[in-house]
């Protein structure tokens, strides 16, 4: 286990990369490949803090996905959000891939990719903050913004909770002109290599969900 405690927006882009040569590599039906393509990254837990002054932290957040859901109320919703916007984090520009996709690929590697669904510090690898988006409301719902495509915008977890957080280091903006799907392309190759054994309903909906259409 390598505890991790900072990233940058180099590190955003270094950790989809190596995501998506894995993910490659099992399309091809290479999951040893795969699984040594994970070798520099695996294991590592993420142990810092994102969210030091704000009233609830992310994880506290993420912990209580029925307070989530209420709010940004359908997954589907949340969806067509993140398809709008290339999978990229309108934030910082950086390429974000689905949770539901980091769930597939720890479902095949969990011990590489450690993932826990409370968020729990030190059991979670930090691509899940790095990578995962989450569909936020640009005009607040406390101050009347609409819960509708036109009010959300894809932001990283981490970009999402790390304003008034002094150490992470600001996540430099990327230009992010190459073309990027969020990994969604690679996703039924992932469920059908074993991540459908593990969580078939729950990747099942959200393969359907995140399909182009
Ligand atoms: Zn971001």
């Amino acid at each position: 286990m390598t505890e991790i405690l900072t990233f940058n927006g180099d590190d955003v882009e270094r950790y989809a990369s190596h995501l998506q040569d894995v993910a490659r590599a099992v399309a091809a039906g290479h999951l040893g490949t795969a699984q040594q393509l994970l070798a520099p990254i695996a294991g590592e837990v993420w142990v810092g803090k994102l969210s030091a002054n704000t009233r609830q932290s992310a994880a506290d957040v993420l912990a209580k996905p029925a307070a989530r859901i209420r709010r940004i109320s359908d997954d589907r919703l949340r969806a067509q959000v993140f398809i709008r916007d290339g999978f990229r984090c309108t934030s910082c520009g950086g390429r974000a891939i689905p949770r539901s996709i980091l769930v597939a690929l720890h479902d095949l590697f969990p011990a590489e990719l450690p993932y826990d669904r409370h968020y729990g510090r030190g059991k979670v690898h930090p691509v899940f903050w790095a990578l995962a988006p989450e569909a936020d409301h640009i005009l607040a719902h406390s101050r009347g913004g609409a819960n509708d495509l036109e009010n959300l915008t894809t932001l990283h977890a981490s970009c999402n909770t790390q304003k008034s957080d002094a150490e992470v280091a600001p996540i430099p903006r990327y230009g992010g002109l190459e073309s990027w799907d969020g990994l969604t392309s690679y996703y039924s190759a992932l469920i059908v290599a074993g991540a459908g054994q593990v969580r078939p309903r729950y990747h099942r909906d959200w393969s359907r969900r995140l399909s182009p259409s």
